[in-house]
């Protein structure tokens, strides 16, 4: 009785020829009625039928029993054809109750059947349960049964395209939250990726978020980086795009990227997020066609994610900004010293931190300019990060870099070969020599704690001469409370004018005579004790304390000298020390001529005594101060010389008129080693036509040797004590005719 002719043509105009064949969707249909031959008529009547763009499937229930079970499991059921009565005269209308109160199906349309008029529901029910359509089954006819299919396949759609709507800008809204939470971009863009699969049903498969200009950006870059991928493509996090290794999605991207517009294909959705100058693309795979309804939602979800990206790109920026040294593109000290505060949590067995300090950068700089320096720091930099790439590295400091990371990686020996091999900055070769602290980590230690440790330790390599790295040991601690406590205590007696300056006659060896003085500067500690020199000059060059120091050094000298001179006993020369930190000054040499001048000295009644590590060290700069003092007549000798390294052929471009000899050398003369050190040097010093002193002369074999080989002078106990001003006149006025103090 269904049957009649009038159905047709609803069929050729509701099913769309072009339809892809992968838009295989169907509207489910659940038929409810106890009688079998309903099932069948309905089945025969709609078969091949496509309503609304999809193609129909039929699922039977026989009872309301059944029904609200196959409810219970069958997600998106469009339309219900319910009979009234069943296994009891309501069971149709207690399975509606069923469906919309206790499973809330509230977007299933329903269509009711009933055999007779009768059996009609109250008007309530079918207001209070939102049902579509109330039909005797006399009434549907074929025609009527599919227009009336029709109307609620519609609803349904809606509906759920409504509800579509709603749960899509929920997700955006409460997505938009988690956004702004993300701390890196990396983050974010994880979290987007998760959101838009969620929001357009998405396998969540190969997933990433490309940026123009990368991670560290250079502003003007036009590289696309992958920020971040999940999925099957995660492992191309952080490269550059063109090393993806799918070229069809680069492509996508590119093109998105360039047309700056969203690209919705069958495989994939890419949505360009730009928010003020930063560009991204969030690419997903699909496996569907959007519909409009889920395009219009990625469009206002790429909208949202623009600001949140814009934002969080901007945080990320600032933190990149507080947490990186601009020059070098590493970490900085800040950002170093958290790192190693995670270290010292994790504990990782065998991690050590190591502070690298390029010796005398300054002096580099200063020489050859800041440009030249900043290029040599980045070729330090680059080095670093190519040989130790699995350590954390930073630029710390001016001339510091810290690494922390696998005790074998940053092994002393292998950081010094590495360092070893010259430098490129600009066109010169710079060679420069490092101190290395260390530290272990052992677990527990605060990052300030391993920094402080680490920092002791390579305080301790730098003042120890010859030695490059030292590993923190307990007692360090202590020793630098002990130095800043000397320091200190130096600064303030040096002010408080307690220092004095000594003098060691200096004798020729061939007549006897009183040929120079060397002045050496004294500290008088408690009682008798008396500072060494040795120990405090070295910390005041530390503390920068030396340059006040020696200038205070020289012009006592030249006061000294000036009441030799006036006296009627002054020998040829005065013979100051000079450290690097003097050296540094760029008006050294002025200020020399100036303390000379004032004194009515001459240039050559001054001597400075520089050593050889010095020369080694900075060329440039030394150079250039020693051709000023030189070409003005002062007189240059090297001191503590064959301790050091310096090359022959270095030497020869050197502007000097004396060597040193070393006490250790002279002190081997008669302890059995030899005197081949000695000899050497001599005829060294013969060879570059320049003076010898042989210092710490204490014994007459050494005098009669060094006379042998054929050494200028000597300097030592045996012939005076460094002295006094006060006591300097006396003993040259009473040192008698040349040659008397000569055996
Ligand atoms: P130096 O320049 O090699 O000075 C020579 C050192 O040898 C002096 O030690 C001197 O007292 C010591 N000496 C001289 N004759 C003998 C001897 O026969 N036997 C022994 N065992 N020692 C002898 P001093 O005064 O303790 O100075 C140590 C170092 O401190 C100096 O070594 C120098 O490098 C530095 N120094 C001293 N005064 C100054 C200064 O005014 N400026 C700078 N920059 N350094 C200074
Ligand atoms: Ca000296
Ligand atoms: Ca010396």
């Amino acid at each position: 009785m269904l049957l009649d002719d009038e159905i047709i043509d609803f069929v050729t105009d509701e099913a769309p020829p072009a339809e892809p064949p992968e838009n295989d969707e169907v509207w489910k249909l659940l038929i409810v009625d106890d009688d079998e031959e309903v099932h069948e008529a309905t089945l025969f009547a709609l078969q091949g039928i496509r309503l609304c763009g999809r193609r129909l499937q039929l699922i039977h229930a026989h009872s309301a029993a059944e029904a609200a079970a196959i409810m219970g499991h069958e997600a998106e059921i469009a339309v219900l054809l319910l009979d009234v009565v069943m296994e009891s005269p309501d069971a149709g209308l207690r399975l509606i109750k069923r469906i919309r109160q206790d499973l809330q199906r509230t977007e299933v349309r329903i269509v009711l059947r009933t055999g007779q008029p009768g059996q009609a529901p109250e008007l309530e029910v079918i207001r209070d349960y939102d049902i579509n359509d109330y039909k005797t089954k006399a009434e549907l006819t074929h025609t009527r049964l599919i227009t009336t299919l029709i109307a609620a396949i519609r609803s349904y759609e809606q509906l759920q395209a409504l509800n579509d709507n709603q749960r899509g800008l929920e997700i955006i809204v409460s997505g938009a939250a988690d956004l702004m939470q993300a701390a890196t971009l990396g983050a974010f863009a994880k979290q987007a990726l998760a959101q838009i699969t969620t929001l357009l049903r998405l396998p969540g498969d190969g997933l990433l978020c490309a940026e123009k200009g990368g991670p560290l950006a250079a502003a003007a870059s036009e590289e696309v980086y992958i920020v971040a991928a999940t999925g099957n493509l995660a492992t191309y996090s952080g490269r550059r795009l063109d090393q993806l290794g799918e070229p069809e999605i680069a492509a996508t991207l590119k093109e998105c990227i360039n047309r700056q517009r969203h690209s919705f294909g069958h495989h994939h959705i890419a949505l360009y997020l730009r928010e003020r100058n930063q560009e991204a693309i969030l690419f997903v795979r699909s496996n569907k066609v959007l519909t409009t309804v889920e395009r219009q939602l990625a469009e206002v979800f790429a909208a949202n994610v623009a600001t949140c990206f814009g934002n969080v790109r901007l945080v990320e920026r600032l933190n990149f900004i507080a947490y990186h040294d601009p020059l070098t593109g590493l970490a900085n000290r800040a950002r170093f010293l958290s790192d190693l505060g995670t270290a010292g949590v994790l504990a990782k067995p065998g991690q050590v931190v190591c502070l690298l300090d390029v010796i005398h950068f300054t002096d580099i700089n200063n020489a050859l300019g800041q440009e030249v320096g900043d290029r040599l720091l980045i070729a330090i930099a680059r080095r670093l990060s190519y040989a130790c790439r699995d350590c954390r590295l930073a630029h710390i400091g001016a001339d510091r870099f810290g690494l922390l990371g696998d005790e074998a990686q940053l092994a002393p020996e292998r950081m010094l070969a590495l360092m070893a091999e010259p430098f490129a900055a600009g066109e010169h070769q710079l060679q420069v020599d490092v101190n290395l602290g260390y530290c272990r980590i052992t677990g527990g230690e605060a990052g300030g704690t391993l920094f402080k440790h680490a920092d002791m330790a390579l305080t301790q390599a730098r003042l120890s001469p010859n030695v490059r790295h030292i590993h923190f040991a307990p007692d360090m601690e202590a020793q630098t409370h002990w130095r800043l406590d000397v320091i200190r205590r130096l600064r303030h007696d040096f002010q408080a004018g307690q220092l004095e300056v000594w003098y060691q006659p200096q004798v020729s060896l061939a007549d006897g005579s009183l040929v120079g003085l060397e002045a050496l500067a004294r500290w008088p500690g408690d009682g008798a004790f008396v500072h060494p020199p040795a120990v405090f000059i070295k910390l005041a060059e530390d503390a920068g304390l030396i340059v006040d120091i020696g200038a205070w050094v020289l012009e006592r000298s030249c006061d000294t000298y000036r009441s030799l001179l006036d006296a009627g006993h002054a020998p040829h020369h005065i013979a100051v020390n000079v450290s690097m930190p003097q050296f540094r000054q760029p008006d050294f040499p002025a200020r020399v001529m100036a303390t000379l001048a004032a004194h009515g000295m001459l240039a050559t009644a001054l001597e400075l005594e520089i050593t050889e590590s010095l020369l080694l060290d900075e060329p440039a700069v030394v150079l250039l101060n020693l051709e000023t003092l030189r070409q003005a007549g002062v007189l240059i000798s090297i001191d503590d010389f064959g301790t050091g390294y310096s090359s022959l052929s270095y030497l020869r471009q050197l502007p000097i008129d004396c060597l040193k000899i070393d006490r250790s050398f002279v002190v081997e003369i008669d302890n059995g080693k030899g005197d081949l050190f000695a000899q050497t040097i001599v005829e060294l010093a013969q060879k570059l036509g320049i003076e010898t002193v042989a210092e710490g002369v204490e014994t007459q074999a050494q005098v009669d040797r060094l006379r042998e080989l054929g050494c200028d002078t000597v300097q030592g106990f045996l012939y005076a004590y460094p002295m006094p001003a006060g006591e300097l006149a006396q003993w040259c006025a009473g040192r008698g005719v040349p040659g008397s103090m000569l055996n």
